[in-house]
């Protein structure tokens, strides 16, 4: 393992026991709920993200939060490897379950083939099994990808796990938009690519941003397509429902004091540094390669 945790003394002990509450899995949703909240997360209500100071002992029971097209799910995998924990997405956990012959598998094909959205509930069940197996294994933490997407969602959350950090990622919504529009896809062998090249420039104390375009490669070139959803009134759309859900769920994790702000000042190369440093860690294994 590459990754050091800067400030943080690694415990295992006390970060796996308190994982997954015993017992409220079998409970239901609204057992849960009623639960008391007399709790003592590990990362203490309203004291400020972790940046620095007073962090020892802390685990890694983080969400990620993000618009689509952040690369939220990029900077939680990149995470996950470094800090040895798993990168749970829902999405991936329905695609799991829909292939497995678990119990829920067939209540979740019928779902999928009449077009329907998978329910609160049944994601939560999945994500608990999944939270409780990863418990059982000596996972140490998890960073949540997908969920929670409410308030409802993350007080269910709240009552089984101590959440000790959302971490949500930001950027402008032209640069998303930029973004979004430049993805290309090889008709052929399936990459994905970005013909965008955004620059934007510095104003009034903001930093301006540079993402570099992800070129194909010449055999790829001539045969790139566009996702049908990828229009700009699509993107625009999706943008404006993403803003509509989330700000109650992040004002609900600002108020616990959780919620880490982060600002992407550009593409993976200007914003994987930063966001170390946000978080305090180091990425050893990074610089040795970029020294070498
Ligand atoms: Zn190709």
């Amino acid at each position: 393992m590459a990754a050091v945790l800067r400030l943080l003394k690694p415990s295992p002990l006390s970060s796996s026991a308190a994982f997954v509450r015993r017992g409220l899995l079998s409970t239901t949703i609204a057992a849960s709920e009623a639960d008391a909240r007399a709790k003592s997360p590990l990362y203490p209500r309203g004291s400020p993200a972790p940046r620095g100071a007073g962090t020892e002992g802390r685990s890694v029971q983080w969400v990620f939060l993000g618009c689509p097209g952040v690369g939220k799910g990029t900077y939680a995998g990149r995470l996950s490897t470094l800090l040895g924990v798993p990168h749970i997405a829902t999405g991936d956990l329905v695609r799991e379950e829909l292939s497995s012959s678990g119990p829920l598998s067939s209540q979740l094909t019928e779902i999928v083939n009449q077009g329907k959205l998978v329910s609160d509930e049944i994601i939560i069940r999945l994500l608990f099994k999944r939270l409780e197996a990863g418990e059982a294994k000596g996972e140490t933490g998890f960073i949540l990808d997908g969920f929670p997407r409410t308030i409802r969602q993350a007080e269910i959350l709240d009552d089984v796990t101590d959440i000790d950090l959302v971490v949500n990622l930001k950027l402008p919504e032209s640069v998303l938009l930029e973004k979004c529009l430049g993805r290309r896809i090889c008709g052929e062998c399936g990459k994905n690519f970005n013909v965008a090249d955004i620059k934007v420039q510095g104003e009034n104390g903001r930093p301006g941003i540079s993402m570099a375009p992800l070129p194909p490669p010449p055999q790829c070139a001539s045969k790139l397509v566009t996702r049908s959803d990828d229009t700009e009134d699509v993107v625009k759309e999706r943008l404006r429902v993403y803003k509509e859900k989330s700000q109650p769920l992040e004002e609900f994790y600002r108020i616990q004091g959780k919620l880490l702000e982060f600002d992407l000042p550009g593409g993976i190369p200007e914003s994987w540094p930063k966001l170390l440093e946000a978080l305090n860690l180091d990425d050893h294994e990074e610089k040795r390669s970029a020294a070498a």
